[in-house]
């Protein structure tokens, strides 16, 4: 099968499994895992950030995240298809009473001419306020796009005209980072607190964190322990993500690479796929999958008519070009 759902599908190689078994561990809650600092300190530097928590999950991430920068019965303005309100089942208004209004863009992308006309002031007991943007880099359901620097930076400098936080949901910050060969810090606009993964297209087993000041990240510790998300010897899962950190990043243009060849294969034009998934509309995407599957390639469909490919770590080049016959074959 080559599997082409999702980037979080890998699986660990022989030398991130040997790093993780070597990993010197303590007790996290105790703030005593050695390896799990390291990453965290790793990850904030690449953020420019102050400090890093790391969580079991991105979604964990961006709670912790929104939480920090949204206060309760305030608002978020988000993309339409951002991942914080289509695939985290409402997180933000469950635990932490956020709302959130949407803008929509064909590509993902927060153009501040269409947010900037969003931003609700504060005008007392009536309306409700906005406290933060949030930007997805690269943008999942849209197609794995990049905002650029500078577009990052537009955001920044409305948040900063208008006095809200920045969040960025960075799960695949790193593709961006690899795609255009900016630094990933340049990728957040500077936000006030990112989230990013470790276990997409860097092939971790398991692992994402959520960056920012020492006071965001100390009161994101004390909410993640008060979800239930505290962790012990994590340092074994940590030394994962550091590998993937360390070794994964530059390899990512190779799957941006096998993601044009699929998306030539879907007749949508390679210059459209920016990273690592491929979005194509098709007549009957449920039957497509059923199709691919039944030939060894597995596929998303994310609507009726929408099909979804991702590459990743485990999706080598003859993969690609496999999984390209294929899929041409089935759509012709
Ligand atoms: C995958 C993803 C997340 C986090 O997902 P988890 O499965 O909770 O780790 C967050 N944002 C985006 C854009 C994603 O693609």
């Amino acid at each position: 099968m080559i599997d082409l759902r999702s980037d979080t599908v890998t699986r660990p190689t022989d030398e991130m499994r040997l790093a993780m078994s070597r990993a010197d561990v303590g007790d996290d809650v105790y703030g005593e895992d050695p390896t799990v600092a390291e990453l965290e300190e790793e990850v904030a530097g690449l953020l420019g950030q102050e400090a890093a928590l790391y969580c079991v999950t991105g979604s964990l991430a961006n709670a912790l995240a929104v939480r920090a920068v949204v206060p309760v019965g305030t608002e978020l303005l988000c993309e339409a298809q951002a991942h914080v309100v289509r695939a985290e089942l409402g997180a933000h208004a469950a635990l932490a009473g956020v709302t959130t209004r949407t803008w929509s863009h064909p590509r993902g992308l927060a153009d501040v001419d269409l947010v900037a006309p969003m931003v609700a002031p504060d005008v007392g007991p009536y309306f409700v306020r906005t406290a933060a943007v949030s930007v997805e880099n690269t943008h999942n359901f849209a197609g794995g796009t990049v905002q650029t620097p500078e577009q990052m930076a537009s955001v920044r400098a409305l948040c900063d005209a208008e006095g809200l936080a920045m969040h960025v949901d960075g799960a695949r910050l790193w593709n961006a980072a690899a795609a255009t060969g900016a630094h990933p810090q340049v990728l957040t606009g500077g936000a006030d607190v990112v989230a990013v993964c470790l276990s997409k297209g860097l092939g971790a087993p398991v692992g994402s964190l959520v960056a920012g000041s020492r006071e965001t990240v100390d009161a994101a510790r004390v909410w993640r322990k008060r979800l239930g998300a505290g962790w012990r010897q994590a340092g074994m899962l940590a030394a994962g993500g550091l590998w993937a950190l360390r070794h994964h990043r530059e390899r990512l243009v190779d799957d941006h690479a096998h993601a044009r060849l699929l998306a030539e294969a879907c007749g949508v034009d390679p210059a459209t796929v920016e990273t690592n998934i491929v979005v194509a509309p098709v007549p009957d995407a449920a039957a497509v999958v059923g199709r691919l599957a039944s030939r060894g390639v597995r596929a998303g469909a994310t609507g009726p008519s929408t099909l979804r490919l991702v590459t990743h770590l485990d999706v080598s080049e003859q993969d690609a070009r496999d999984a390209a016959r294929i899929v041409a074959e089935e759509l012709a």
